[in-house]
């Protein structure tokens, strides 16, 4: 590339800790010689109190679809209910599809348990309990509505393949928990064993992510690159930060097909804030996995070897700071400082990284989607009620069918406790009442039934159809049926 022409990022300071420590990163870039320029924007707490509740305003959309690549300090969100999360908002709003949390220890430099961990969290960004589509339905129950997409999936799973062929990693796991989300955990571990067997060279392997979450958590130098959906990536890369070392050490990158955002995987501090103790590492990092996705990769190469030098040198801010291991303890400043004075230099006792072109940007496309042969069955219909047990409930809604609609079973927060129920099932208002036939129906036939059952004086929540794809049940059972 021509290195006299810059490129545009935008920058955001963020509260807290962040000013502090994109200060420092962006002085290290710059004596890197870094050929970017920045287009600020404000976003975080002082956008929220002034009543914009995503916390970014209007304009700053603007500088990110004009520059694609944001570097990110981290925000403080106020406390209370009606401000939405800045982070999921950027996330959803540009696309970013794949969080990539590498998760490395630097022992004996840095304290751990784990000295040989060196493990890549890749996070599904998008999905999942993270949809954000909640609703109270009852007086007792509310929902939140996971949703996972085959599009989805082949994106963020593909990526994970492709990035460990690029970086040669030899490993991908996956983490999900299929054996009771049979449907949506079930497609993200299907498609995980679809895309796989296009990597004949890479090792592959799936763990129910309770269990593998406490192997994660205790030997976590058995796993490669890991990857996983939203929720349990959110948590995992957490904790795999924290084992490695600190929080305040690791990077992030969130990759979308067009734009990408990079940060810290911790907060704002607020505690910490303007006393020039935080460390910078964490945001650093994120720095460095920006200028290997713009392909500045020698850059890249020289940050972070100067940042290792730094680290096995024993300047440390506090958080790591060890006496009898660390040589200084330094504030964020002085850290900044002393990566500049190193810029040129390898890490003599850990490993020196080098970073091959295009890394953590790929051509990720999904296949497109063959609509199947739909055919709906049946429906399920909830209900908010609170009147008996049940047996009442049963018998008074098995009156209502329609010519190819009759009761099939009644569940309480997934139970069966219709017919054939156990007195001992726990019962909240919130029921569900499937209503199942055995030939394909028209919507017009559950209509028909849902008038029935509104004109009887029942408060219906919400539906739920009952389809067959391909001619295959589309649906779970009810626990016990
Ligand atoms: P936090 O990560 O800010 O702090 C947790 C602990 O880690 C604190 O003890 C802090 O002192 C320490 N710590 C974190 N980063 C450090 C660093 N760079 N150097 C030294 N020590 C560091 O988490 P929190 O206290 O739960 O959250 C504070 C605020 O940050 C909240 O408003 C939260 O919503 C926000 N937050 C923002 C982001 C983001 O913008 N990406 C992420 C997480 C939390």
């Amino acid at each position: 590339m021509d290195m006299n022409k810059k490129i545009p990022i935008t920058v955001a300071y963020g509260d807290g800790i962040g000013p502090e420590i994109m200060e420092a990163t962006l002085r290290i870039l710059e004596a890197a010689q870094a050929p970017l320029t920045y287009e600020v924007i404000e976003i975080g707490e002082k956008v929220y109190l002034e009543g914009n509740t995503a916390g970014i305003k209007p304009e700053a959309w603007d500088s990110l679809r004009r520059t694609r690549v944001f570097l990110k300090a981290p925000i403080t969100t106020p406390q209370g209910g009606g401000f939405k999360s800045l982070n999921v908002t950027t996330r959803k709003m540009l696309g970013l599809y794949a969080n990539v949390r590498p998760c490395v220890s630097y022992a004996p430099y840095v304290d751990t348990k784990h000295p040989k961990m060196d493990v890549v969290i890749i996070r599904e960004n998008e999905e999942d309990l993270y949809a954000g589509i909640e609703h109270q339905q009852t007086d007792e129950v509310v929902q939140c509505l996971k949703l996972i997409s085959r599009p989805g999936c082949e994106k963020i799973i593909r990526y994970a393949f492709e990035y460990a062929r690029s970086c040669n990693r030899k490993k991908v796991t996956c983490f999900t928990k299929d054996n009771i989300m049979k449907m949506t955990d079930g497609l993200f571990h299907k498609v995980f064993d679809e895309i796989g067997s296009e990597y004949p060279e890479i090792e592959k392997e799936h763990w129910i992510v309770d269990i593998g979450a406490a192997k994660l958590a205790d030997t976590p130098e058995a796993f490669d690159v890991v990857v996983m959906p939203n929720l349990y990536g959110d948590i995992l890369s957490d904790v795999a930060a924290q084992i490695a070392g600190s929080v305040g050490l690791a990077g992030s990158s969130n990759i979308g097909d067009s734009c990408a955002m990079f940060e810290a995987i911790h907060g704002s501090a607020p505690r910490r804030a303007g006393q020039n103790v935080a460390n910078p590492s964490g945001l650093l990092l994120g720095a460095v996995q920006m200028l290997v996705y713009l392909n500045l990769t020698e850059i890249a190469e020289k940050v972070h070897n100067a940042w290792l030098y730094t680290i096995e040198s024993g300047y440390h801010t506090y958080d790591i700071y060890k006496e009898g291991v660390s040589r200084q303890k330094v504030g964020t400043r002085e850290f900044a400082d002393k990566v500049i004075e190193h810029l040129g230099k390898r890490p003599e006792k850990l490993a020196a990284v080098t970073y091959q072109k295009s890394l953590e940007r790929f051509s990720i496309q999904h296949k497109p989607t063959v609509p199947a042969k739909k055919e709906t069955f049946g429906v399920d219909v909830f209900l908010h009620w609170n009147k008996g047990t049940a047996e009442a409930l049963g018998k008074s809604v098995e009156k209502f069918r329609t010519a190819n609609l009759s009761l099939n079973m009644i569940t309480n927060r997934g139970v069966k406790v219709y017919p054939d129920g156990l007195p001992e099932t726990f019962c909240t208002d919130h029921w569900r009442c499937r209503f199942l036939g055995n030939q394909p129906i028209q919507y017009a036939e559950i209509l028909e039934l849902l008038k029935k059952v509104n004109e009887a004086g029942f408060d219906i929540i919400k539906t739920e159809n009952l389809c067959y794809f391909d001619g295959k049940p589309a649906f779970s059972m009810g626990q016990g049926q």
